[in-house]
């Protein structure tokens, strides 16, 4: 048998927490003579652009060099609403995902003691207790630790019934966008359109997401938060049809396409799958549940996930960051289960968050960044009577732990 490749920490997956937490790594200061070897393995060789993050840049994270847009104004529609709000100081911001990938591969190269495995997949990982072996579609691995981002898998639960803390609560994002060029201006490059309710909802909670990137050329995405995805000319249908109902625009040329599929659920986040064996990003619960946002947060855990390991013992397993606050997950589990029981108050509910709140309190609100306070000021800005009553109801969900403890991971 030919001998395992050998390493400290093996990160599993090159996408957004896999190539984050390398570079973290490799930014990290080790005590001497105990920086890790580090391997990281991904199947793709080719880096192209699959996806745009967007976020307000509420914490310091590593990739402002790939951030390429900026809008200090957004608003929020629904029927018979427009809300506008913004921010100079904390405008959201944009970074497509090849700018991202050629920031973190560079810095990657560079850093002696990554090595990038790209075009080979793992197939499985074996906590064998003092080491985890991993098999590769390029051969054995052996790390001391393994940090695992491969996408975890898409379960639609039931929608909530009679019993409403008998089920878990689990919806999807679902979205399919178009960047798109048109022959003349239709857009305000200054302003992002969040959510745009004001669409037909036949198919479930449906909204709109614009970004403009100059005033002949946007990012226009069909959103939905329902338990089941669609089929793709369902989505395409309604992005043509919401083009030429809003901006006129009925010649455009698609430029790129882009479609994701996010968790969005009330289950805990299972930090560690064993002792040795780490999840990371969507597979570790890095997404806010009722959002989808996950850029940030991993960011923060990467940057958290490096820094315990750089003070422990080289190779030692340690206590996972968590994943997200328990009072950030509390909101959302209470959320999540309002939405999915009411989704025609949705717009209502998110167009009040956007027009009731100063916009950098509802940034901290949205980045998983408001104190306890702040939380009880957005829960203000609610239907009282009806929010109790959920906080009520969706009291088996919202009480349990936001992480699940290693024994039952
Ligand atoms: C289209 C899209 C747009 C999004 N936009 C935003 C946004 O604007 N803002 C925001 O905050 N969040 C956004 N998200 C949510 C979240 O930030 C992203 O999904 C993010 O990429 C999650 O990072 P990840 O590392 O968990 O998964 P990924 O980035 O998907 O990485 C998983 C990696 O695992 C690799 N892999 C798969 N199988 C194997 C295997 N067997 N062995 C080894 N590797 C494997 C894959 O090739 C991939 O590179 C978006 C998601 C999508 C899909």
């Amino acid at each position: 048998m030919v001998s395992p490749v050998e390493v400290d920490l093996a990160i599993i997956g090159g996408g957004c927490a896999g190539l984050s937490l390398a570079v973290e790594l490799a930014a990290a200061e080790w005590p001497p003579g105990q920086r890790p070897r580090v391997a990281l393995i991904e199947p793709r060789t080719d880096f192209v652009r699959d996806r745009t993050w967007c976020f307000w840049p509420v914490i310091p994270h590593a990739f402002d060099a790939a951030i390429r847009a900026r809008w200090p104004r957004w608003e929020v529609r629904a029927p018979g609403r427009q809300v506008i709000r913004g921010s100079s100081r904390l405008p959201y911001v944009q970074i497509p995902a090849d700018a991202f990938y050629e920031v973190a591969l560079g810095r990657l190269r560079a850093a002696p003691n990554v090595e990038l495995l790209l075009g080979g997949a793992v197939h499985e990982i074996v906590d064998a207790g003092d080491h985890v072996a991993l098999e590769t579609s390029a051969g054995h691995l052996r790390a001391a630790l393994a940090f695992d981002s491969r996408p975890p898998p898409i379960a639609p639960g039931p929608a909530p019934d009679h019993d409403p803390d008998a089920t878990e609560v689990t919806l999807l994002q679902h979205f399919v966008g178009w960047e798109i060029a048109c022959d003349r201006p239709c857009f305000d490059p200054t302003m992002a359109t969040l959510m745009d309710f004001a669409v037909p909802q036949g198919d479930g909670l449906h909204f709109f997401y614009v970004l403009p990137q100059a005033a002949d050329r946007a990012l226009v995405e069909a959103t939905y938060f329902t338990p089941t995805t669609l089929p793709t000319a369902t989505y395409e249908a309604r992005i043509r049809d919401y083009l030429g109902r809003r901006f006129g625009v009925r010649d455009f040329a698609i430029e790129l396409r882009e479609r994701g599929v996010i968790p969005m659920s009330s289950a805990p986040a299972r930090p560690r799958a064993s002792p040795r064996v780490y999840n990371i990003g969507l597979r570790g619960g890095l997404a806010k549940a009722s959002t989808g946002y996950a850029f940030l947060a991993i960011q923060a855990h990467a940057r958290a996930l490096a820094g315990r390991l750089a003070r422990a013992p080289r190779g030692a397993p340690i206590a996972p960051p968590p994943a997200r606050s328990e009072l950030a997950v509390a909101m959302d589990r209470v959320f999540l289960s309002h939405v999915a029981r009411h989704p025609e108050r949705a717009p209502g509910l998110f167009a009040d968050l956007f027009e009731r709140l100063p916009p950098e309190l509802l940034i901290r609100f949205l980045s998983d960044r408001a104190t306890p306070l702040e939380c009880l000021r957005v829960m203000s800005t609610t239907p009282l009577a009806a929010m109790t009553r959920e906080v009520i109801r969706s009291r088996g969900r919202w009480l349990r732990p936001a992480t699940l403890p290693l024994a039952d991971a």
